[in-house]
């Protein structure tokens, strides 16, 4: 059992993080540039790095993720990475004809200091960047915040860089998604379009990382928000961002340089946040609640009224990134279930305390950023123990060691499938998590039944 020297006694610690509950920046902000049509993520540091940030897309979305790299040496780490950038920009447009190139930074050109804002310009004044096409960059260092951060950092770079003003406004509301799977994205424009709301949605990863395989390669596949739609962002008269982590600096660039007015609300997950986004949009939109959505709410309320009693009073400790987590949270809330533990290895400035804190109660323990880790959850877990854990691949050691049933949340999740088709957000979202649920406690109950309360009848 890997994990069983995990000590009970919780010391606290200021400074050692073990077994983190998060990954590096230049990942979500990958993720983010994938989701706008014809964009190729580079990433301006190693090959290494950015092997390991493809690794870890393609695993999570068993689907090969395109990115390039600059390709630092010993010669870059000491004189700075600007040749190395100015030759990727040449050689990705002559080679794989992106409309954009979407620069991360790594640690190591964090640390050099390369200015890439002077290096992009003289790559515009050398005429690399062929006329209509356009490279844009976000900061991502990753020895601070974590993946989420470099999606938000990512997802301001778009607007930064491609949202206009035309000075007429439209009717479009733009919708901002946190760092969620290309299913949710899905999930997310069929309730707009169910309501008949006109929207712009960026970014959207659905298409691209979960796309058929029907043996063509495809460099850019077809999803992706097209860059004249992100521009027409700027004359949305609302915004509405889902999950302040993941979306907040993006949310408040729209308003700030656009006024747009903005809207920012927690991830669609569950019945009452669902309700909110729904509501939302039937406001700003001037529409109604059609009957399909109605339907599905339906029919997300009737399951768990059927099934109430396998999961009220029932136990659970989460783990993950904030915005779903707060979401996951609300959901288990009004399910009935009592929220032990909540961590998340994203630092928010204590918002995600705050908002969990609201939602579990006081009873509930929350933490957030580095020292939020998994060796401390497991610890958490080991002196209250939960009835499921909701969270990433690396908590199956957890699960294993305290025989508990795990439902694979957020990211990564390499050794599970599904999570790229089926949502977790909106109603249908809503019932599909309430399923693995019940399906979790169902066979649970399954397993350790007597002989004589082993039985059909539920
Ligand atoms: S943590 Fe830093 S050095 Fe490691 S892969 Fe990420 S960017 Fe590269």
């Amino acid at each position: 059992m890997l994990l069983r020297h995990t000590p009970k006694e919780i010391i606290e610690r200021s400074a050692l993080t073990i077994n983190p509950a998060k990954t590096c920046q230049p990942i979500g902000a990958m993720y983010a540039a994938l989701g706008v049509h014809r964009c190729l993520p580079h990433s301006h540091g190693s090959q290494g790095c950015c092997a390991y940030h493809r690794s870890a897309l393609t695993r999570h979305y068993a689907d090969p993720i395109m990115a390039s790299t600059s390709s630092f040496t010993e010669g870059a780490s000491v004189f700075g990475g600007q040749a190395n950038l100015l030759e990727s920009i040449n050689n990705v447009f002559a080679l794989y004809d992106p409309e954009i190139i979407a620069v991360n930074t790594t640690c190591l050109s964090e640390v050099i200091g390369d200015d890439i804002t002077q290096i992009l310009n003289k790559a515009a004044a050398e005429n690399k960047i062929p006329h209509g096409k356009s490279v844009m960059y976000a900061s991502t260092p990753s020895f601070k915040g974590s993946h989420v951060t470099g999606y938000e950092n990512m997802l301001s770079a778009i607007v930064q860089n491609f949202a206009k003003s035309s000075g007429k406004r439209h009717n479009k509301i733009t919708i901002l998604p946190s760092f969620v799977e290309p299913s949710d994205m899905s999930e997310i424009k069929y309730i707009a379009e169910e309501l008949g709301a006109a929207y712009i949605m960026y970014p959207d990863t659905s298409d691209v990382v979960n796309g058929p395989l029907d043996g063509k390669f495809r460099m850019y596949p077809k999803g992706g928000t097209p860059k004249a739609l992100i521009e027409e962002s700027g004359d949305s008269e609302y915004a509405i961002a889902l999950g302040q982590t993941g979306t907040l600096s993006a949310a408040k660039l729209l308003d700030s340089k656009f006024k747009v007015k903005t809207k920012i609300i927690d991830l669609p997950i569950g019945i009452s946040a669902t309700d909110a986004f729904v509501d939302t949009l039937r406001k700003i939109a001037g529409v109604s609640v059609p009957e399909q959505l109605v339907r599905e709410r339906g029919q997300l309320v009737d399951v768990l009224c059927d099934k109430n009693q396998y999961i009220y009073g029932k136990k659970v400790s989460l783990s993950g990134d904030p915005d779903i987590l707060i979401g996951l949270t609300q959901f288990c809330k009004d399910a009935g279930m009592k929220i032990l533990h909540v961590l998340s290895g994203t630092p928010s400035g204590g918002k995600f305390v705050k908002r969990i804190k609201e939602i579990a109660g006081g009873d509930v323990i929350v933490k957030e950023g580095a020292q939020a880790d998994l060796f401390y959850f497991h610890q958490l877990i080991k002196n209250d123990k939960p009835d499921l854990i909701l969270g990433n691949t690396y908590c199956k050691y957890i699960a294993r060691d305290m025989d508990i049933p795990l439902i694979r949340t957020g990211f990564p999740i390499y050794d599970r499938v599904g999570h790229s088709y089926f949502p977790i957000t909106g109603y249908r979202g809503g019932l599909h998590l309430l399923i693995k649920m019940l399906d979790a406690f169902m066979d649970r109950q399954d397993r350790d039944a007597p002989e004589e309360q082993f039985e059909l009848v539920m």
